[in-house]
């Protein structure tokens, strides 16, 4: 697929992408267009293919972006108000809870570019959490958004978060509307009813994992919200192949697993002492 979607300019990949059909929704082209690879990838960012950032890592190509997109979009995107009127006139549906901001997980997050074409879908009270475990990516990643004046209005809003973490484990981040501890003044919360509304507001409606994990991790698929969806590669028990599985987890907690296509990620490890 690299010589068929690469282009010269970043419009010029994306309309690549959606002539190839691996880009079919137009949301999710607008969002690629808003956000430029040369930000992103250190050389040939116009090319369909992974680049090197350093630290053993690669930004993936933008066509393997584009499937996760494509796959996650249902719950990327704003929940109606009323359960009734779609916000996204052209998605073909969102799934997800009437009214419920997004919460987002990129887990691998490397370059950021992904964490921030996820960010761009979830709208304006979205969060979407970038991890990684190699500090010196964090840190890539945010310096990487903050190249554009959107990016840095996401960063500023808290829309999007670069944190460090073992991705295997998942990650809690409290939601935007929750008190910081010890901020305000507040007279002791009611403590089962605190940790009820955590409970509400935590999880993820979107996993994406950008490693390849030897497991699906059990973990990942317990902070998955109801309904949730993971894209994740997973390595094969037998051989060195790779696939891309989806979790899907119903309303009502139920589990759903899904092998789509074959891959090759860099694996999703301990961190480099
Ligand atoms: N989505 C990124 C992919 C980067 S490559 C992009 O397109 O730019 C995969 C990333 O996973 C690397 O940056 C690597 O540091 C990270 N990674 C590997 N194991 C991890 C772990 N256990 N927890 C968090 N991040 C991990």
């Amino acid at each position: 697929m690299a010589w068929r979607s690469s282009g010269a300019t970043n419009a010029e990949l994306v309309e690549n992408l959606w002539r190839n059909k691996l880009i079919t929704q137009p949301l999710v082209k607008s969002a690629f267009l808003k956000v430029d690879r040369a930000h992103y990838a250190p050389s040939m960012a116009y090319e369909d293919s992974p680049q090197p950032i350093g630290h053993h890592a690669t930004i993936s190509a933008p066509h393997m972006h584009a499937h996760a997109v494509e796959t996650l979009l249902p719950f990327l995107l704003p929940n109606p108000d009323n359960g009734h009127q779609s916000t996204a006139d052209s998605a073909a549906s969102v799934i997800g809870q009437a009214g419920r901001p997004r919460r987002v997980l990129d887990i691998g997050s490397g370059s950021g570019y992904l964490t921030h074409v996820l960010a761009e879908l979830a709208g304006e009270t979205g969060v979407v959490v970038g991890l990684e475990h190699i500090p010196a990516l964090r840190d890539l990643g945010e310096r990487n958004v903050g190249k554009s004046a959107e990016g840095r209005a996401l960063l500023a809003s808290g829309r999007v978060r670069f944190r460090v973490g073992d991705g295997r484990k998942g990650w809690e981040e409290p939601s935007p509307g929750d008190a910081q501890p010890g901020v305000g003044g507040a007279a002791a919360p009611d403590v089962a009813r605190e940790h009820e509304r955590k409970d509400e507001a935590g999880g993820w409606d979107a996993i994406h994992v950008g490693a390849a994990a030897a497991v699906l991790h059990e973990d990942l698929v317990r902070q998955l919200r109801c309904p949730g969806r993971m894209f994740i590669p997973v390595a094969a028990e037998s051989s060195s192949e790779q696939y891309i599985w989806t979790v899907d987890k119903d309303e009502h907690g139920g589990v759903k697993k899904k092998k789509l296509f074959g891959v090759r990620y860099v694996p999703l490890t301990d961190a480099p002492k």
